[in-house]
């Protein structure tokens, strides 16, 4: 099934604010909450769908790469995208958890935190975030052509296998943490004029785990990660260029202790082509006649990004004669159409000549076709740069 535009999950318009999106996301995530909808498979999937649609139009950098591209600008891999990666717990943790507070999500709805919002998900504790990897991937034009499927070496933290990612060698107990009881955080009440205000802060003795582990993991010291190579399969849509930055949620460096994982970005660079020179979607080759070429007429090979094409010069072409082969050039991300590959044709004129050569040349030179008579068009030499790009 295709995806639905994130707006329209939200329900807000494109220029909606910050505020706009949040709100229209605690709405959802309040009608669509699992704990309210036991058990409802259409609940969950709606619930799913509305926090990955926040997911990105809450993150600057997300959203404006996913209204300039779409869907295919957040990630390489559409099978790697937040929403299928992320379980309900995932993102109760990660929308609910420390960063964006469940009180501040659901303001009065839930009676305050204490007892009841602390339940067996545990999700009001701090929970870890891995952090982001980046890399470089470079490209030849041809495989931004047709699109490609990179194998990418990574050299990254992981799960620690021997202790499954807890940190805790095996058979090893928890013990409560003794400064927060086990919820992770310590509340703090202020008076002010205001009344009575509550705050709240990661438990600084079990860093917000609500658990302390009795013996650490010898493998990972405790930590539940550990570097490690892996190899991952992207695929990289066509039509991408220079500079462009393609994040794949969840594939960046493991967090401690079964944390949320960090995003991978992947930065593309362009390889350069030894003869065709990409300006957006379109191509340019420069090909040279010889003089003789230019005046009778004559076949010319030129190349593309699907092999060879020939191209008819017919008799009596000028210089800086623009040959269009339309559909030539690149895709357009996310988008039907290509660019074209524009073939700029050039003369050369000889550098040295023999005095045969000069001799028949200079008997040629008084001849009437020889004397210059540009037409209109041939003048119009700057219109003709002008619409080239168009
Ligand atoms: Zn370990
Ligand atoms: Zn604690």
């Amino acid at each position: 099934m295709a995806k639905r535009d994130y707006y329209e999950v939200l329900g807000v318009d494109k220029n909606a604010s910050e505020a706009e999106i949040k709100k229209a996301y605690r709405q959802l995530a309040l009608k669509y909450h699992p704990d309210r909808n036991q058990g409802d498979k259409a609940a969950e999937e709606k619930f799913k769908e509305a926090a990955e649609a926040y997911e990105v139009l809450s993150n600057p950098e997300k959203r404006s790469k996913y209204d300039q591209y779409g869907h295919a600008g957040l990630s390489g891999d559409a099978s790697s995208g937040f929403g299928s990666g992320m379980s309900v717990e995932d993102i109760l943790r990660r929308h609910f958890g420390d960063s964006f507070g469940f009180d501040d999500l659901f303001g009065g709805a839930f009676s305050g935190f204490g007892s009841s919002s602390s339940g067996s998900r545990q999700r009001s504790h701090n929970v870890s975030k891995g952090t982001n990897l980046r890399v470089n991937l470079k490209l030849t034009l041809e495989e931004i052509a047709s699109g490609v499927e990179k194998k990418i070496k990574l050299n990254k933290y992981v799960k620690c296998k021997d202790c499954n990612g807890t940190g805790a060698k095996k058979g090893a107990s928890y013990s409560t943490c003794t400064s927060c009881h086990g919820a992770g955080y310590v509340t703090k009440v202020t008076n002010t004029f205001l009344g009575q205000m509550q705050s709240r802060s990661t438990c600084p003795y079990c860093g917000g785990e609500g658990k302390i582990i009795a013996e650490k993991c010898s493998t990972c010291n405790g930590d539940g990660i550990v570097k490690s190579e892996e190899i991952i399969n992207i695929a990289i849509p066509a039509g991408v260029s220079e500079g462009m930055h393609l994040t794949v949620s969840g594939k960046g460096n493991a967090a401690p202790r079964n944390g949320i994982p960090g995003d991978l970005i992947i930065k593309i660079e362009e390889i350069e082509h030894p003869y065709l020179k990409r300006e957006g979607n379109h191509l340019i080759y420069n090909h040279f006649l010889s003089f003789p070429e230019a005046s009778l007429g004559t076949t010319i090979e030129v190349p593309t990004l699907e092999g060879k094409a020939k191209i008819k010069i017919p008799a009596g072409t000028q210089p800086a004669k623009i040959m269009r082969l339309k559909g030539k050039g690149l895709p357009e991300i996310n988008k039907y159409g290509r660019g074209d590959l524009l073939v700029n044709i050039s003369v050369w004129v000889p550098q040295y000549l023999t005095k045969e050569e000069k001799d028949i040349l200079q008997k040629l030179q008084k001849s009437e076709n020889f004397i210059p008579k540009p037409s209109s068009s041939d003048k119009n030499v700057f219109n003709r740069m002008k619409n080239l790009f168009q």
